[in-house]
């Protein structure tokens, strides 16, 4: 092809194939670069030994017109061997070749209006916040992006709060923490039918510049890909250096917050307290580039604060030249809740929320054997509501029951949290109280005993209890314990009720 005649231009005209080698440069070009045909692009413009993309955060116009059926890509951009000074670049797709023209920018030549005008003809969307937050400049493609019905000057001046409605979702909370999200990284955003990018810049210092580049028509294996992690019921995610760098929306909807509000975030924001520690031991290895596969189920506390269990299971990629960690996230609450329901149901007594007899039993052989090995002491109380068939036969038994409920909560109060304190059946309960000696043993099952007997009951206002009590002795199993409870229970009974009596 006759290069030289068809691009004989004012501007810096510069012919690259698809191996990034320059095949021809332009007499105005050579007149700023000298000689560069043969060299590769990105040694020449930004003094890099591989692709720009692969090295740091950048949208490379070639790479973009590779990967999309997109002709012609325009955007502004700031070549290290040109000086401080931006150029604004333009690059159309001729068959195998990438025509790239650029213009430079003097700084005085970087006034508002021209600016703003330069900015409109972009194809990548754009907005400009102050560092208080207030826009200072949008694009017309960045409205038109997002479907925005409004023009450029409505945002002017304005505060993000006072905005931030007219944002998709998707965007909207990027952002309220444009701070902390790190400069120059590349994020991936997905909108129905597309993907977009997101990229942070700092100007001068003052402004932060959000530019976004709408990747539309991908080929096959692309866009299959894009509709799994659209579609797929499992979170996907991708962090690097501790940070999110690509969330699928599944994963946004298990943390009950959009894509927009994790990229850039820390991974330990959503991570529960407990669980800390065991993440941060995870991503130590990974960044120092151990390549492992671990699967692990830790606790997450969702955007709307609501804790959540989750199976992770991750590995280590490499990714931009850092290692980074790419994982799948199910959320197995409700399996846990289900496990949790039924180990419950197996110890817990259903009426009043205590020990149930089965969890009694477990908790007596466990302390008899610690007697046995260790010579430690304690006592059983056994004790039976006086008279409770009548309460039955006066108020009803959801009276009776509510009675049952209500004097566990008053007895709860009176004892200590190591005491076991279970219902053995009916209206009988037992309280296992590691102890010393008989006598405190008494003094404990009397307090319980007059804290039942003052307290005034809801609709039946007074109840009294019988205690029996069985203190343990060397040689004895849960028979023998419960045997000598119950006989010191019904001599209580016999002789008068509401009273204490231990066994010998
Ligand atoms: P005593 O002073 O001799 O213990 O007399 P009592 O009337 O309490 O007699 P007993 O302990 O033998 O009777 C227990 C009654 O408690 C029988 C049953 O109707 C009632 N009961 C047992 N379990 C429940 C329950 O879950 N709910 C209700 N409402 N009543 C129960
Ligand atoms: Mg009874
Ligand atoms: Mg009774």
């Amino acid at each position: 092809m006759d290069f030289a005649k068809k691009y004989d231009s004012n501007y810096p005209v510069i012919v690259i194939d698809r191996d990034f080698n320059i095949v021809f440069s332009n007499r105005n070009s050579r007149k700023i670069y000298g000689n560069i045909e043969g060299k590769k692009c990105y040694q020449v413009f930004n003094n890099l030994s591989s692709p720009c993309y692969k090295v740091m955060p950048y949208v490379c116009p070639i790479r973009v017109l590779k990967n999309t059926k997109n002709k012609e890509f325009t955007g502004l951009y700031h070549l290290n061997s040109c000086g401080d000074r931006y150029v604004l670049m333009n690059v159309i797709k001729d068959k195998d070749f990438f025509i790239q023209k650029h213009r430079f920018f003097a700084e005085k030549e970087f006034s508002l209006p021209d600016f703003k005008r330069v900015l409109d003809l972009l194809g990548e969307g754009i907005i400009i916040f102050d560092t208080k937050g207030i826009v200072r400049y949008t694009n017309k493609k960045f409205l038109s992006m997002f479907g925005i019905k409004k023009e450029p000057d409505f945002f002017f001046d304005k505060h993000i709060d006072k905005i931030r409605s007219l944002f998709p979702e998707e965007i909207k909370d990027i952002f309220s923490r444009q701070e902390e999200i790190p400069e120059g990284e590349e994020y991936l955003l997905h909108f129905p039918n597309r993907y977009i990018t997101v990229k942070k810049s700092v100007l001068d210092n003052s402004f932060l510049l959000w530019s976004f580049i709408e990747k539309k028509e991908m080929d096959l294996g692309d866009e299959i890909f894009r509709v799994l992690l659209e579609t797929t019921p499992v979170g996907i995610f991708l962090q690097c250096s501790g940070r999110f760098m690509y969330i699928n929306p599944t994963m946004a909807s298990i943390l009950e917050t959009t894509p927009g509000s994790l990229i850039g975030s820390s991974i330990f924001d959503f991570v529960h307290p407990e669980y800390r520690g065991k993440v941060a031991e995870i991503a130590k290895r990974r960044n120092s580039g151990e390549r492992f596969t671990e699967k692990y189920v830790i606790k997450v506390v969702t955007g709307k604060n609501k804790i959540k269990w989750v199976e992770i299971t991750s590995q280590t990629i490499s990714f931009r030249d850092k290692n980074c960690g790419i994982g799948s996230v199910v959320d197995i609450t409700d399996r846990k809740k289900l496990e949790e329901d039924l180990r419950n149901l197996a110890t817990v007594d259903q009426l009043t929320g205590i020990y149930n007899r089965y969890a009694f039993e477990r908790f007596l052989e466990r302390e008899i054997s610690r007697a046995e090995r260790y010579g430690t002491k304690f006592a059983i109380l056994m004790f039976d509501i006086d008279n409770f068939k009548q309460i039955n036969d006066i108020y009803g038994h959801q009276v009776g029951d509510k009675v049952l409920k209500e004097i566990v909560q008053v007895i709860k109060k009176h004892i200590r949290r190591s005491d076991i304190f279970a219902r053995w059946g009916g209206e009988e309960f037992m309280v296992l109280v590691p102890i010393k000696n008989k006598a405190d043993a008494y003094k404990i099952a009397e307090k319980i005993r007059k804290t039942v007997e003052n307290h005034i009951f809801e609709n039946i206002k007074h109840l009294t209890i019988s205690i029996g009590i069985s203190f343990y002795k060397e040689g004895d199993s849960i028979k023998s314990l419960i045997r000598r409870a119950d006989t010191a229970l019904y001599e209580a009974k016999k002789t008068g009720k509401n009273k204490t009596v231990i066994a010998d």
